[in-house]
């Protein structure tokens, strides 16, 4: 008998924990295999203990800039080994936490890695030892197994740091090579850089950000190159060798360079190798699992959510992921995740954000003479006195026909808190009559929002 649940959950992170503990609380018999700590990449190796980081970055960048307030200092000094294990505290207590509320919703928790044996049956292996510890079996299962960084394929790749290796550091290096122009390489460039380590960025197009409002990249590859990161476009690595404690680095183009280290963050995916799923079959949808709106894959008692599927990879999206397919197979309703207007933001310094359209897709969609764009680019009130005197951007796509916005993007101090709640009124429908009839808030940088003509 215990070995056989209502619902097996293959992976303790956002989506898994959600998903277990939702259908848990409808008095579901539900177990939740993990081979890791739980709390999976966000609170383990992602957004929480980056975002704890982000926070120290701030505070140092804020100090420094605070002598035109009457601030000054004898000798501002940065210990990363405080940092780093302050953060693991964090991380370990946010683990047990999630424990013990699995423990007090009777979700009955495995340590070690799921792999299928078939359907309905899940092998659990030591993560020690590699060995088969335990056979269950579940009527429905769920794979919320999440995702991987990509390595780099090329000589002396074994000494390049993933974004997991970053979290196991006692201390910080004194320089770094970071590889990649996405969110997690961005946002890793400027904790670095302003905690005080010579920075450079390699990217292998000629711009950061993919997949975000262009206005808002380059708003960023401005204040990136101006707080010293050194930005190198239209480049890659060719190969790495180790010299006693630096790593040398010839790049494609000739170039040579030395480092104390080097974090490859150029993607992830689905982490899905060790699951034995050609025993059962599943079909995929390119490198992820194919699943249908109710997040079913190709059998019927197994489901997907999270990294491993096509869907913006990101922790509220698991999350809700996790809670509707619970809802819909041990609670009795009937809905649907909502993908319309997913907000994401980019922690760098200044964070930038967004929610909707980009005006690219907004006019590849509409068309140009069919959208509206507004934007303002200024220098907040908060710089005023700073040595810094980065501009904040903000910026609304509207469709002509009907007034609506089709997106809203932001960049400088609390885009991501702005954004958050921008995307309550993009998800309602707004308009840009609705936004310029809204009362400013004043002084503040959001204003601009409402007062945009
Ligand atoms: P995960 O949270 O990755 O959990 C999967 C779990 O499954 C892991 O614990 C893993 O150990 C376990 N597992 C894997 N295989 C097996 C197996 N065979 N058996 C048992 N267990 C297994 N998102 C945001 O929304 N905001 C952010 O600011 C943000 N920052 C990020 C920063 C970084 C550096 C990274 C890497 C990611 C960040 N993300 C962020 C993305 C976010 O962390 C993921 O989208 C989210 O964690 C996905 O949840 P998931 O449930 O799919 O998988």
């Amino acid at each position: 008998m215990d070995n056989k649940f209502d619902l097996i959950v293959i992976g303790a992170g956002s989506g898994g924990l959600a998903a277990a503990k939702r259908a848990a609380s409808y008095g579901a018999r539900v177990s939740i295999i993990e081979g890791s700590k739980i709390g999976g990449t966000c609170v383990i190796r992602g957004c929480v203990p980056k975002k704890l980081m982000v926070y120290a970055a701030n505070s140092n960048n804020d100090i420094k800039n605070s002598s035109g307030y009457g601030i000054s200092f004898e000798d501002l000094t940065f210990n990363s080994e405080i940092l780093l294990k302050n953060v693991k505290d964090e991380v370990s207590r946010l683990s047990k936490m999630h424990l013990n509320s699995l423990s007090k919703l009777n979700v009955k928790v495995f340590n070690g890695w799921g792999s299928f044996i078939d359907q309905n049956h899940i092998e659990i292996s030591c993560p020690n030892t590699g060995k088969s510890i335990n056979k269950i079996s579940g009527e429905r299962i769920l794979i919320s197994v999440g995702g991987k960084p990509k390595r780099l394929n090329i000589q002396g790749g074994q000494f390049l740091w993933s974004s997991n290796d970053l979290f196991e550091l006692n201390s910080f290096p004194d320089s770094i090579l970071i590889v990649g122009g996405g969110y997690i390489a961005c946002e890793f460039a400027c904790i670095f850089r302003n905690l005080g380590i010579e920075v450079t960025q390699v990217i292998r197009s000629n711009n950061l950000l993919n997949g975000f409002d262009a206005d808002l990249s380059n708003s960023l590859k401005d204040t990136i190159i101006s707080s010293g990161i050194d930005l190198l476009f239209n480049e890659q690595l060719s190969s790495v060798s180790k010299k006693r404690d630096v790593l040398e680095i010839n790049f494609k183009s000739g170039l040579k360079r030395v480092f104390n280290s080097v974090l490859v963050a150029a993607g992830r995916t689905p982490n899905l190798d060790n699951l034995k799923l050609t025993s059962i079959g599943l079909e995929m949808n390119g490198e992820y699992l194919k699943v249908n709106e109710f997040n079913q894959t190709t059998k019927k008692n197994i489901f997907a959510i999270g990294d491993i599927i096509d869907k913006p990879n990101l922790t509220p999206v698991a999350i809700e992921q996790g809670r509707v397919f619970a809802d819909n197979y041990y609670g009795g309703l009937s809905r649907l995740v909502n993908y319309k207007f997913v907000p994401k933001a980019v922690f760098t310094i200044p964070e930038l954000a967004s929610v909707g359209m980009t005006e690219k897709e907004a006019i590849e969609k509409f068309s140009k003479e069919n959208i509206k764009i507004f934007k303002c680019k200024f220098v907040p009130m908060s710089n005023t006195f700073k040595n810094n005197k980065n501009k904040s951007m903000l910026k609304l796509v509207v469709k002509k026909i009907d007034d609506k916005i089709l997106g809203c993007h932001m960049f400088g101090d609390a885009s991501s808190e702005i954004i958050q709640m921008a995307s309550v009124a993009l998800n309602a429908g707004v308009t840009k009559k609705e936004f310029d009839m809204t009362m400013a808030l004043h002084p503040t940088v959001s204003e601009e929002f409402v007062t945009m003509y």
